[in-house]
């Protein structure tokens, strides 16, 4: 297990860089209330990933993976309150609100250096359940250790580091990555012949944060989607026009304002925040219009580091970074699962096992309605139908642009047009839908840019959908088992059986940050998110609310038919 070090007072790195310099496995976790800008940054390759200076929790690793540094930018005692993470060596250069919560993330034994203070931060730093000698080392410091008795919440033993993966989406792909890159051994399940051939299949998806005026749970929680992916993908190799590694281009996406309160709306979320124009502009009509290269009324928010990214290009990507810990069993179709000698074994057709692990990692999108101990989730699935533009009938906008619509720069000869939501699933092309389609591209741009003769072109999809839209991360509950849990950590789980579903309309950024969530959940890591965003994707959270609402329902959920 990597040394684990909590830092309230970063400065400019200068602790982290002697941390670093000690030659073991490191996860460093830094609060700070606001990131000094990158040019502060003395090692050359913490400079060139630092993160865009925006609040949340930026995870950055370097040194071949040995090293993990964590910026939580923030109110810093807020912060401490929203890790999940054992801590094994604290420094605390200045005093805290409640120093309570630093005792509960200290392993035992944990060292602490802090200041000093007065009586009574010395106090809360005893109550907290530190203690030191009377006859302090050095001036103005205490050297302190974790010395409370009060029981900590045990240490899980290491996991059993293999696992069964079904499906080569996006969302599987990324869970093979994380978790090869921890060494585990990894069997990969699809379906299909190969990656990516169902709701990854896209030619170009978008990405892109969500911004709000209150910075609620889902603008959050993208926002960290967003610029884990993106680092990621720079790790892996980043994206480019010719597609090695992976096929895509953080062209820019522009989100057109819808009317002009939509407009006043986005502009007063950028001032309000203060984000720094890397990360968003807001940009008015005419900026907008000379972007767009049509008139638009109304100005826009510009994401200039978003843009589009073919997905399939990107699980190979992933699933070629795994090495040699990763087995592909494609063609094969998990139909059921068996939990025998504590152990779970996935069963296809003529009830042959096709492989067995200690943990098995559900990533099948929409096949996660039809799988028994996935079926009595809440998820649903939404039909999207793209349409394919050739580039010689509309050469395509040079960024993203959405609105109703959204549309890609030609991307080897073919503009993306979507995307519908049909609540049906026929997987055929539909004239109706490209009408939908190429209809609000015109409202967009204008009529003429759009010619009406377009060739019904394009490919359908079935989103997986939760109720809330957010994706499902982590131990899957177990809605057989009766009880009236009140918390989440109360609901019954499937041992072993973890989920990555409900990726919805943002697969893309959802990929990466939910797989080292997960895999940090199953290594008893140190959490990429912070808590409260980690429980809002809960897979549990749905069983919980039904049973609070519904206490008669506390016994077994009927699976869907
Ligand atoms: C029209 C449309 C447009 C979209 N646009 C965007 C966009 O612009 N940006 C964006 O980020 N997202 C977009 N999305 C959403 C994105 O495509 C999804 O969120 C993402 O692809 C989901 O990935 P996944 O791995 O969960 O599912 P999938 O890609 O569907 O992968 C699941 C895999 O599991 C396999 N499988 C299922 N059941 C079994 C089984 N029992 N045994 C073995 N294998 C099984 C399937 O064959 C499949 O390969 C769009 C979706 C659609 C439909």
């Amino acid at each position: 297990m990597p040394h684990v070090v909590l830092d309230t007072g970063f400065g400019r790195g200068e602790r982290f860089a002697t941390a670093r310099g000690a030659e073991r496995a490191l996860h460093y976790i830094a609060l700070l209330a606001e990131l000094p800008p990158a040019q502060t940054i003395a090692a050359a390759d913490l400079r060139a990933a630092w993160p865009t200076a925006v609040p949340g929790l930026h995870r950055i690793v370097l040194d071949d993976g040995r090293t993990t540094l964590d910026l939580l930018v923030g109110d810093v005692d807020a912060g401490i309150g929203e890790l999940t993470a054992r801590v094994d060596e604290f420094y605390v250069p200045a005093p805290l609100a409640s120093p309570r919560a630093l005792g509960k993330l200290a392993t035992p034994d944990a060292q602490l250096t802090a200041c000093d203070g007065n009586d009574a931060w010395r106090r809360a730093l005893r109550a907290a359940g530190f203690s030191w000698p009377e006859n302090a080392a050095t001036p103005g410091w205490l050297h302190a250790r974790y010395t409370s008795r009060k029981p900590q919440p045990p240490r899980r033993p290491p996991p059993v580091r293999t696992a069964i993966v079904i499906g080569a989406g996006v969302a599987g792909s990324a869970a093979c990555e994380r978790l090869c890159a921890r060494g585990w051994d990894v069997t990969l399940i699809e379906r299909h012949a190969e990656p990516a051939t169902e709701a990854s299949g896209n030619r170009a998806g978008i990405f892109m944060p969500l911004l709000s005026r209150d910075d609620n749970i889902p603008t959050r929680l993208t926002r960290a989607a967003y610029l884990y992916a993106m680092r990621h993908w720079q790790k892996l190799g980043g994206l480019a026009a010719d597609g090695v590694p992976m096929l895509g281009a953080q062209c820019g996406v522009l989100q057109l304002a819808r009317d002009g309160e939509h407009a006043a709306l986005q502009r007063e979320v950028v001032e309000q925040w203060r984000y720094p124009a890397e990360f968003v502009r807001w940009v008015d009509a005419a900026e907008a219009s000379a972007l767009l290269g049509a008139a638009t009324p109304n100005g826009a928010w510009l994401f200039g580091q978003g843009g589009w990214a073919n997905p399939a290009s990107i699980c190979r990507a992933m699933l070629a970074a795994c090495g040699a810990g990763l087995r592909r069993i494609f063609h094969a179709e998990a139909l059921r699962l068996e939990r025998r000698d504590d152990a779970w074994h996935v069963v296809g057709a003529d009830g042959v096992v096709i492989a067995s692990a200690a943990h098995v990692i559900v990533a099948n999108g929409a096949g996660a309605l039809t799988l028994a101990p996935t079926a009595p989730l809440p998820l649903y699935t939404m039909r999207g139908q793209v349409t394919h533009v050739a580039q010689e009938q509309f050469a395509g906008p040079g960024l993203v642009v959405c609105r109703e619509a959204y549309m890609t720069p030609a991307v080897n000869g073919i503009v993306s047009v979507g995307a519908t939501y049909d609540k049906d699933d026929d997987r055929a092309l539909r004239r109706a839908s490209q009408a939908e389609n190429l209809a609000r591209a015109r409202e967009i741009l204008g009529e003429d840019r759009i010619p009406a003769d377009v060739p019904l072109q394009g490919r359908v999809g079935l989103r997986c959908m939760a109720p809330d839209r957010l994706p499902l991360v982590g131990p899957l509950p177990d809605y057989a088992a009766p009880g009236q849990p009140e918390r989440l950590r109360d609901v019954a789980r499937h041992p072993g059986l973890h989920a990555l579903l409900g990726y919805a309309s943002r697969g893309l950024i959802w990929a990466p940050l939910a797989a080292e969530l997960l895999a940090c959940q199953l290594e008893d890591a140190p959490l990429p998110l912070e808590a409260s965003l980690a429980t809002a994707l809960d897979p549990a959270r749905f069983l919980l609310k039904e049973r609070k609402r519904n206490p008669a329902g506390s016994v077994a959920i009927a699976p869907k038919p």
